[in-house]
């Protein structure tokens, strides 16, 4: 039993701070969010929830300035004031802001956002858990192969996340009437605008896989239900 102590501590230490982050994260959104408002993009939310069956799909406007889109844990969809803006000033289209919504849904629907929160917040958790682990029966570079294995997971599980969600995000629209183009649109838009200024990447291109290769994906599920 003392054997396993350290652990089952470790593996403790990773559940507490996995459900901590999970806590803290929602404090924040909520501090720092309120409904979204808006006649136009109403109009779009309403023709993705009649395609879902739903009364209705509500969006939250997250205020920061980072281009992002999210999904919490809870289930919620959040926009940054960041792509609001973008919105307002023409530079993206309700179609296209329409697009990230569906995709964050996607997250939602496939169960993902709860796990996203062990890839962003509880990776360190995780990392401590596995170093300690490992450490006792590899030492010095144990600790060394968790960071590099929890690295590598947490990579793989978001970037399959992201086609899937992307996936779900297409046939959505599709079923909408609204089409897959904007998806591909607004990858590229954001794509221009990293290039534009160099090192300013929108946080939502970031933590996604490459843009030609997601707008291939779309590419290869249109020819296949076309
Ligand atoms: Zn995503």
């Amino acid at each position: 039993m003392l054997k396993f102590t350290p652990i089952l501590l470790a593996v403790a230490y990773a559940f507490v701070m996995y459900r901590f982050s999970v806590w803290r994260t929602t404090q924040e959104l909520n501090r720092l969010s309120s409904e979204l408002a808006d006649p136009i993009l109403k109009h779009m939310t309403d023709r993705l929830a009649a395609a879902l069956d739903l009364p209705r799909i509500r969006v939250h406007i997250y205020e920061i300035d980072p281009v992002n889109g999210l999904a919490a844990p809870d289930g919620r969809i959040f926009i940054t004031r960041g792509f609001y803006r973008k919105f307002q000033s023409g530079e993206v289209n309700a179609d296209e802001l329409a697009s990230v919504i569906a995709h964050e849904l996607g997250h939602v629907a496939l169960g993902h956002s709860r796990r996203r929160m062990i890839d962003f917040s509880g990776q360190n958790a995780l990392r401590t858990a596995l170093a300690m682990v490992l450490g006792r029966f590899i030492p010095f570079i144990g600790p060394w192969i968790a960071g590099a294995l929890t690295s590598l997971l947490a990579a793989r599980l978001s970037r399959s996340d992201e086609y899937e969600a992307d996936e779900y995000a297409a046939a959505l629209l599709t079923k909408a009437g609204i089409g897959t183009e904007p998806q591909k649109s607004l990858f590229r838009k954001l794509e221009k605008l990293t290039q534009a200024r160099a090192g300013a990447a929108p946080a939502w291109l970031m933590s996604h896989p490459k843009t030609e290769e997601r707008i291939g994906a779309i590419e290869k599920l249109e020819a296949k239900w076309g």
